[in-house]
């Protein structure tokens, strides 16, 4: 999978990428993270990006040509639409989004895990970080294929959005994880919150490890841990169980726990 970042501070990323499960990933060519800064597409003395906004008002607007001009010089896209000519009367198309040109933004669709999903399905994304007051519209309108906010909350930048979506996505590609399955029992991976881990001591501070998990008999351990899965899923975000695949265990299960509290009641 390879990753196109498109900024104006490219030194945010090696620091994250140069660690850890995304540092392994990179160095085994399981992803290829490419960051490009936007100031070196512009072509005035000063390398300007960004302008006052039209109609007043504070803060500044991250500019169009050298957002275009970037994405399409690494793209090899053919410049659809040349600003400073009068097209008027033409239609640009919109780049393919055979390779989704997403822009980071507080107004995109909320992150998730089936997004991330969604998006590893992809050999190539383009991430488009947004500073000062975001991108001129006309970015959002005639380049991007996509935008995504990671909540509804306002960043100062784009480039902390991306590290999410990279290591997000990162992590459900093949191999990218020691454990092979170590993504499928993960928290919204299956429409649930994940069951508690343990490790040793098998007893801290008189806090002992729930008994099943010393028996060794797997089967006993997976019902266990599914119906974790379902108590703290029930208790935190009731919400995802409207959505999750529930089986009839799992129907039964979570019908018993509402009898219990109800007759505790
Ligand atoms: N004026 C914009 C608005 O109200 O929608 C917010 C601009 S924000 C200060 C600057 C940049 O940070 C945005 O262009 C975007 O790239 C990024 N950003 C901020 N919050 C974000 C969020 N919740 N999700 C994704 N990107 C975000």
């Amino acid at each position: 999978m390879q990753f196109e970042v498109f900024t104006l501070l490219p030194e945010i990323f090696p620091p994250y990428l140069d660690n850890s499960i995304m540092k392994r990933a990179r160095e085994r060519g399981l992803i290829d993270v490419r960051v490009h800064n936007i100031r070196d597409y512009t072509h005035d003395k000063h390398h300007t990006t960004d302008d006052t906004p039209y109609g007043g008002g504070g803060g500044m607007v991250m500019k169009p040509e050298p957002v275009f001009e970037a994405i399409e010089t690494v793209l090899g896209l053919n410049a659809p639409f040349d600003l400073a000519q009068d097209n008027s009367d033409q239609t640009p198309p919109k780049p393919d989004s055979i390779i989704p040109i997403i822009l980071l933004t507080p107004q995109g669709r909320v992150f998730n895990q089936s997004i991330a999903q969604e998006l590893s399905q992809h050999k190539r994304i383009v991430l488009l970080c947004g500073r000062y007051e975001g991108v001129d519209e006309r970015i959002r309108e005639h380049l991007v294929t996509d935008e995504i906010s990671i909540g509804d909350y306002v960043l100062t930048g784009g480039e902390l959005p991306s590290l999410i979506l990279i290591d997000a996505i990162s992590r459900l590609l093949p191999d990218v994880l020691g454990d092979p399955t170590g993504a499928e029992d993960d928290s919204h991976a299956m429409g649930l919150l994940e069951y508690p881990h343990y490790t040793r001591p098998p007893e801290f501070r008189g806090w002992k490890i729930p008994e099943v998990l010393l028996t060794g008999a797997h089967a006993k351990i997976d019902k266990w841990r599914r119906e974790q899965a379902l108590l703290r899923t029930l208790k935190k975000r009731p919400d995802m169980l409207e959505k999750a695949e529930l089986t009839k265990a799992d129907l039964k299960f979570l019908k018993n726990l509402e009898s219990e509290e109800r007759s505790e009641k």
